[in-house]
């Protein structure tokens, strides 16, 4: 049985927003007993447990209501609403703080040799992409079509392989684009990490544990200004 009087906080187990999200508790003052791989990692002065999981399942975790609060990216939580919206599916939650990490932006990039004129020089060709939502979203708004290749890593070399003409990916200083011979030509979303919490009540005393949370998570993010 799951214990329901713990606060329970979904972060990434591994991967660029791990280290932080780990650090942004430790200086709210939590003491988090993290043993190797596990899923579950116990804070030892609060009644609060940390689930590691993949970025990706944290959005689902919080609209589900099976964790309370999550640190995610919100291209993440922006793909996976989309996707929940468009299949009629529960998407309850509430957005709180932006977190001061995990700035990046999702961009179309092409072929250096690619003559492009704009998103209309795509019409009809194949766009390699681990977020097909938001690219939906960006070309229906302006009337062109597209297909997809559905890719949960190495976007990047899906050109060069021969799977896709362009290329929707993550981007922060751009040196993998520039490495993979490809270049940015259009931002279509732009992104940060944001703690978010499930829909519904907490009951009083989660619902204070929380406030306190927050509290301190503004002192942390106002001294580090
Ligand atoms: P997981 O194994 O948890 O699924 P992942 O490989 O999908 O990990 P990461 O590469 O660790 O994810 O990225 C996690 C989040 O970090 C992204 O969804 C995004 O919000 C943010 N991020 C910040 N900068 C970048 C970047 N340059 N490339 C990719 N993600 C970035
Ligand atoms: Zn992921």
């Amino acid at each position: 049985m799951t214990d329901n009087t713990r606060l329970r906080i979904a972060i990434q187990k591994k991967g660029r927003l791990s280290d932080e999200s780990k650090a942004l508790l430790k200086a709210c003052g939590l003491k988090i007993n993290m043993k190797g791989e596990s899923l579950i990692a116990h804070v030892e002065n609060a009644p609060i447990d940390l689930l590691r999981v993949r970025d990706d399942d944290i959005p689902g975790l919080i609209m589900d209501g099976v964790c309370d609060l999550g640190i995610v990216g919100e291209n993440v939580l922006e793909e996976e609403l989309l996707m929940r919206q468009r299949a009629n599916e529960k998407c309850d939650y509430v957005p709180l703080q932006k977190m001061a990490f995990g700035g990046c932006r999702l961009s179309l990039a092409v072929d250096k040799e690619f003559d492009y004129q704009g998103p209309e020089s795509l019409a009809g060709l194949r766009i390699a992409t681990t977020y097909p939502e938001l690219l939906r979203r960006y070309f229906d708004e302006k009337g062109i079509n597209f297909d997809v290749c559905l890719l949960s890593g190495s976007v990047e070399v899906a050109p060069r392989a021969g799977l896709a003409d362009a290329i929707c990916d993550l981007v922060s200083t751009g040196a993998t684009l520039e490495a993979n011979g490809l270049v940015e030509t259009d931002v279509i979303y732009r992104s940060q990490a944001r703690l978010i919490r499930r829909g519904g009540d907490f009951g009083d005393d989660k619902q204070a544990l929380l406030d306190k949370l927050l509290t301190r998570m503004q002192g942390v993010m106002q001294a580090k200004e």
